[in-house]
């Protein structure tokens, strides 16, 4: 048995963290806000390029505080990409809207196509869009842009599992009217637990810290004319994002190299294919994935497991979750087939890629 574990996407401390950490204890500011927090929200500004940030206790808090202040309701419809993780979802339950799933297309992302096609159906005109760019990979961006103003319909681009990817030299999550980060501890980069709304709208991000921190009417006593949260990142775990952060390009390049390692081993094998990277854009390969058109992906997990290495089914659907089993969804079998015959390999960046052979040798004997 081997000892030494290969996990999916384990956390990948830089070696700073602590230091900034004892610099946060000696401010004694360890509870909510402070000098950290500030300065990563700068520099996710600066890296990405957008002009405001939030940092938020998660991703699915950014992107409930996104839908909040684009004022997305009760009876309001926000389309979604259905090939997702449930984080990209579950605000809009909490808004009381009604998601509309749309499937994928050969990107594995949202297909534009049906995303029309949506627009064109439904009875009434979606308030906003929530696409994911999925596994670090770009979705149609572009396109999706385009067809989101031409249809006046609010854009928030999922940028969970993408810091770092690129769209012609621009970073994803910055092209929508919100773009929101996650730096839970299985992402590229990790504070623990904690995410970041981004927009070049300054009220909307100002709106957006009102109700991250309990919408505390501007008055010398405690004042509420409407419902706000508890939303916000805590000072030390910003200190462990600004160390993050400083790495951020180094895992996005072990990433890849993961990637590549993997592509080059696998590539004699015709049943595989790995998820495709649009033109014009840089993933930051976050999980390397792929697909088996005749192996069952369970049971390359069960031999993985039994060389004590950790891999996972690709994301099922929402449209095929039974929460959403009475919702609306435009779909053609993509996605369904991808969660069919899909894996996540691990990604670890902290691992050396000869290491990765323990994998690779699993999938060449039962492919
Ligand atoms: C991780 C993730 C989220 C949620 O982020 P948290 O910080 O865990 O709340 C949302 N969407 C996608 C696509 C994710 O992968």
């Amino acid at each position: 048995m081997y000892k030494q574990r290969i996990f999916l996407s384990p956390p990948h401390m830089s070696g700073k963290e602590q230091e900034y950490i004892a610099e946060v204890f000696a401010s004694n500011y360890i509870a909510p806000l402070g000098a950290f927090v500030d300065r990563f929200e700068d520099s996710a500004c600066n890296y990405t390029g957008i002009d405001h940030a939030l940092a938020t206790s998660s991703g699915t808090a950014a992107i409930h505080l996104a839908l909040r202040v684009l004022g997305v309701g009760e009876g309001d419809f926000v389309l979604a990409s259905s090939f997702t993780f449930i984080g990209s979802i579950a605000p809009i339950l909490y808004q009381n809207a009604t998601p509309v799933f749309i499937d994928s297309d050969e990107s594995w992302n949202l297909s534009p196509y049906l995303l029309k096609k949506a627009i064109h159906n439904l009875p009434k005109k979606p308030k906003a869009l929530i696409v994911t760019h999925l596994y670090g990979q770009m979705a149609k961006i572009e396109q999706i842009v385009d067809i989101c103003r031409e249809n006046d319909i609010y854009l928030i681009e999922d940028a969970a599992e993408s810091l770092g990817a690129t769209y012609k030299e621009r970073h994803s999550g910055t092209f929508g009217d919100f773009g929101i980060y996650s730096f839970n501890g299985n992402k590229i980069i990790t504070t623990s637990g904690g995410g970041m709304l981004v927009s070049s709208n300054k009220e909307w991000i100002e709106k957006a810290k009102f109700y991250a921190t309990q919408a505390k009417e501007p008055m010398p006593y405690y004042e509420h004319k409407e419902v706000g949260y508890n939303y916000r990142m805590s000072n030390v775990l910003a200190a462990i994002g600004v160390a993050q952060m400083e790495v951020l390009d180094e895992r996005v390049k072990k990433a890849r190299e993961i990637f590549s390692f993997y592509q080059n081993e696998l590539q004699t094998i015709d049943e595989i294919e790995f998820m495709p990277e649009i033109t014009g854009s840089m993933g930051n390969r976050w999980l390397s994935t792929l697909t088996f058109s005749k192996t069952n992906p369970s049971t390359i997990i069960e031999a993985l497991e039994e060389v004590n290495v950790e891999s996972r089914r690709l994301w099922k659907p929402m449209h095929l979750q039974p929460l959403f089993a009475k919702n609306i969804a435009f779909v053609d079998g993509t996605s369904e087939a991808l969660f069919q015959t899909g894996l996540c390999l691990p990604t670890p960046t902290n691992v050396d890629l000869s290491e990765l052979s323990r994998v690779t040798e699993v999938i060449k004997d039962l492919c």
